[in-house]
């Protein structure tokens, strides 16, 4: 004995009516990209953090202290980052003490 069911497939899903070309498929998909995120420089430490958000590298946030970087380190990796920290400050202050002084012209022409 067989029985046989039958089903009855009912679609309430709409049907194209007609191919949709590959420049219309392509037009739609023209938008579909990743976008580079927009990033600033992290005063402190000069690594590349997103805006409005505490840099992950130094855990500072507007000039203070939010996250304790360091607390979850061990004393080696510790050594490391505190000195890339320092070493940022260190060419800050390099900068800042060259950017002071404006090369006069005779400065200017000595070094030709
Ligand atoms: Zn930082």
């Amino acid at each position: 004995m067989v029985d046989v069911l039958y089903i009855e497939i009912v679609s309430n899903m709409a049907v194209p009516k007609k191919k949709h070309t590959k420049s219309r498929r392509n037009k739609r998909r023209r938008n579909i990209f990743l976008k580079a995120p927009v990033l600033t420089i992290c005063p402190k430490c000069g690594k590349p953090v997103l805006p409005h958000t505490v840099c992950f590298n130094c855990g500072y946030y507007k000039g203070g202290e939010v996250i304790d970087v360091l607390k979850k380190l061990t004393k080696k990796e510790k050594k490391l980052k505190e000195k890339e920290i320092a070493g940022k400050e260190k060419e800050e202050e390099k900068e800042e003490k060259s950017a002071k002084k404006p090369l006069s012209w005779e400065e200017l022409s000595k070094s030709r």
